[in-house]
């Protein structure tokens, strides 16, 4: 049975941003792979950020002598990370591996995370319900695993010489594993959790290597603890973290080396969402010191659990996934009846790391003004990663010595949280009415069979219609356009002259490519959740607000703080200058309610489904204002739509029942025959399948190219029997596919659905790719359509 005291007194987060307050070590791994600078210069700049990194934490009120400060940098991902501390990379980067001890210098490091030549990167995936991306290990029976890569031990070390005594974090063992796919050289049935053993024995090697130079606790996120989302059952996972902790936590002597011991003390933590029922029962009955659960997404347990008595209980209070300031009050009446639980001693945290939100609202700026200049308001309501540091601070203070100890923080904290819930914009009572108001008419529309027959004597298409997903490429001279004005150097007028040559260009681009359904290629959109965040009322965009997505792509999420209402049309002049231009059928292109949410930060004071219905309505008004102007198809993106899906099933139908309707809310006000397009950037369908068929889309277009239309009879089988492009043209490579492998594309298509449904388009939008690219693919997509036209 563990000893060890009391952990983290003064509070602790489970992980901070890596990437640097301005973006700094995206700018130095960025010059490094462009060959500026080199490794060293890399590294320097790292470990100038993570000694900044940990200063700041203990002036931000983080105790620097206990552990409390996590230690969870990486130079792309936490997942390549553990990937490179084992060596276990797939067959085709086994060169990569320094032939003494197996280990990657950060080049093959980069190289395992972005391919070379015809060696494919490592997959990348959403992790968990975050907009964050990790790279899915590829592993078998054969996959090498030592304890490769000593940075962990390195670092530590780092930081000691800068005075502080920091906690190294890293994915654990069977989250790892269950996250891993199977290499292709794998044998039938194995699963890498196969591999336990294995990796379990090099985490041990690594808790020694830890321990001999004195670090006092690690940190193991196991976040599969709390999802049933993945390909293992729960059953088999609950083994895994039995038998990985037995061999951690019990058969190594806890203690540092001068302590003879073998392992600094372990906490375990299980961030996004609520863990598996018994889940915390199971991990209190090992040896491991101290368990983080999380209290913003997961219920509150409430009975006491066997085994917590010699642990430290880290209650996750402090949301780390979103912007808001918490009330500080209401997290102690959380926090407080914890103690029924009967655990050693309790500690207060963060729900997850603080890596999906932004460093500091202290960056952003306040004041009267458009654009990025934020609502002053915005600045007592919100919490960033070093304001969530703070209020974790207050919380513990208030827990060691009583909550008259912080009284003014409290009572700032909940005054600020009460202002937010009645301050003008938050709450409109006329879009709170109009959403009163709704009833089940405004979530429908007439049948199929009368939408189709209308709009087929309106648009009056041939057969196999063809048309793109709404961008096209986003060339040098449209960036630099959008960059002056946004710097206020290019006036309004001339802007919108620019971004109206380049709508003429694509429309010419269009005609003379023979496309039948023409769209206006997007040039005036940044980005196609920002671009309608900076237009609707009860959105915010910051200046410095920048996320990590992956590797060294950062993302600016709007932050959606009040109800969701239309000023004034946004895309309609654009939609209705281009149908001017030309007598061929004009599709306007929106994003759709669950994607917008899904690529921002949410309120936190409503459903989810409320907020979603808000943006619903707000669509719905421009796609009436759409219409009204003469544009007979619309365009609502929804490429997030399974993004959102949430990781307990039991979650799901509740989801797909609001985010579907959100949907129809904003598509169903249209008349017959104008014709209502989705578009879904993936088609692996999985459990939204039936929520395919139930957004009522009148064509539906996803990316089927590399799957070689796989999806168009499995949406058969499962009823859909509307319009469906399947993309023929993979748009994610610069390679051109030729008319004969577009045809036999489309040949598979009308083979297995009515080739009435069947529409001719890329999988997705062309903004990232070339005209040197688009202009010969997308001419022999039109061959292709042609020639499996005259053969129908
Ligand atoms: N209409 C958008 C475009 O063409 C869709 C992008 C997406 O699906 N991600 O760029
Ligand atoms: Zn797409």
């Amino acid at each position: 049975m563990s000893t060890t005291p009391a952990a983290f007194p003064g509070g602790t987060i489970l992980g901070y941003p890596r990437i640097g307050r301005r973006r700094e070590l995206k700018k130095a791994v960025e010059s490094f792979w462009a060959g500026r600078t080199d490794a060293v210069d890399l590294e320097v700049t790292a470990g100038a950020l993570r000694r900044e990194t940990v200063r700041r934490l203990v002036d931000l009120g983080l105790n620097p002598d206990d552990g409390s400060v996590p230690a969870a940098f990486s130079y792309y991902d936490q997942v390549l990370d553990v990937v490179a501390l084992l060596g276990a990379v797939p067959e085709r980067f086994r060169d990569l591996l320094d032939d003494e001890d197996g280990s990657l210098e950060l080049d093959g490091y980069f190289t395992v995370a972005r391919g070379r030549g015809e060696d494919a990167p490592l997959e990348m995936t959403k992790w968990f319900d975050t907009n964050y991306h990790y790279l899915v290990p590829e592993i078998s029976e054969t996959t090498p695993v030592s304890f490769a890569d000593h940075r962990v031990v390195r670092e530590y070390a780092e930081a000691k010489e800068a005075g502080v005594t920091t906690r190294p974090v890293l994915v654990g063992p069977v989250t790892f594993l269950a996250l891993s796919k199977a290499a292709d050289e794998a044998g039938e049935g194995f699963h890498p959790l196969d591999r336990l053993d294995d990796v379990v024995a090099a985490y041990a090697e690594l808790l020694r290597a830890l321990a001999a130079v004195g670090v006092p606790w690690v940190q193991l996120d196991e976040p599969a603890l709390v999802t049933d989302s993945l390909d293992v059952p729960a059953e088999r996972l609950h083994a895994a973290i039995a038998s990985a902790y037995r061999a951690l936590a019990t058969d190594l002597a806890t203690g540092t080396d001068d302590a003879d011991g073998e392992r600094p003390a372990i906490l375990v933590t299980a961030p996004f969402g609520g863990l598996h029922d018994d889940a915390l029962a199971l991990l209190a009955a090992t040896d491991v010191d101290a368990i983080a659960i999380d209290l913003v997404k997961g219920a509150t347990p409430t009975t006491p659990v066997p085994g917590l008595e010699g642990k430290t209980l880290v209650a996750g209070v402090i949301d780390g996934h979103n912007v808001w300031r918490a009330d500080l009050t209401a997290k102690l009446d959380v926090v407080e009846p914890l103690r029924a639980l009967g655990a050693g001693a309790l500690a207060v945290g963060t729900s997850t790391s603080l890596l999906h939100v932004p460093h500091d609202v202290e960056d952003e700026v306040f004041g009267e003004g458009a654009g990025t200049t934020l609502d002053p308001r915005l600045r007592d309501w919100l919490a960033f990663a070093d304001q969530k540091v703070g209020e974790v601070a207050t919380l513990a203070r208030a827990l060691a010595d009583g909550r008259d100890a912080v009284a003014d923080a409290l009572a700032a904290s909940s005054a600020a949280v009460a202002s937010r819930a009645v301050a003008a914009g938050v709450v409109v009572p006329a879009v709170r009415d109009r959403a009163a108001a709704l009833t089940d008419a405004d979530f429908a529309r007439g049948p199929y069979a009368e939408r189709a027959a209308a709009q087929a004597a309106r648009l009056n298409l041939p057969a196999l219609p063809t048309t793109t997903i709404g961008s096209f490429p986003q060339t040098p001279e449209i960036r630099k356009a959008r960059a002056a004005w946004t710097r206020g150097e290019l006036a309004d007028a001339d802007y919108s002259a620019a971004m109206r040559a380049e709508i003429g260009r694509v429309v010419t681009l269009q005609e003379e490519l023979g496309l039948d359904v023409l769209v206006h290629g997007e040039p005036e959109r940044n980005d196609m959740v920002q671009y309608f965040a900076e237009q609707l009322d009860g959105f915010a965009v910051t200046a410095n607000g920048w996320v990590q997505s992956y590797g060294s792509r950062c993302v600016r999420p709007p932050i959606l703080w009040g109800d969701v209402q239309r000023p004034a049309p946004i895309t309609v002049e654009w939609s209705a200058y281009t149908a001017s231009l030309t007598e061929k059928p004009v599709k306007g292109m929106l994003t759709g309610p669950v994607t917008i949410l899904a690529w921002s930060f949410v309120r936190d004071d409503q459903p989810l489904g409320d907020t979603a219905n808000q943006v619903g309505l707000a669509l719905r008004d421009e796609i009436a204002d759409l219409e009204a102007a003469g544009i007979g198809i619309v365009q609502v993106d929804e490429p997030a739509l399974r993004e959102l899906l949430p990781l307990r099933r039991a979650d799901q139908p509740a989801y797909l029942d609001w985010s579907v309707g959100s949907f129809r809310l904003a598509t169903s006000g249209v008349e017959a025959a104008t014709q209502v397009h989705t578009h879904l950037c993936y088609s692996e369908f999985g459990e939204v399948i039936g929520a395919i068929d139930g957004l009522d889309a009148d064509v539906t277009s996803v990316e089927a190219a590399r799957s070689r239309m796989e999806i168009v009879p499995e949406l058969a089988d499962a009823g859909y029997s509307r319009g469906i492009g399947p993309g023929v043209y993979d748009i994610h490579s610069p390679r051109v596919p030729s008319a004969g492998e577009v045809t036999e594309l489309l040949q598979l298509a009308v083979k297995s659905i009515d080739p009435a449904l069947v529409w001719v388009n890329p999988d997705c939008g062309l903004k990232t790719r070339g005209y040197a690219e688009v202009e010969p693919a997308l001419a022999h997509l039109v061959e292709a359509a042609r020639a499996v036209r005259a053969a129908l």
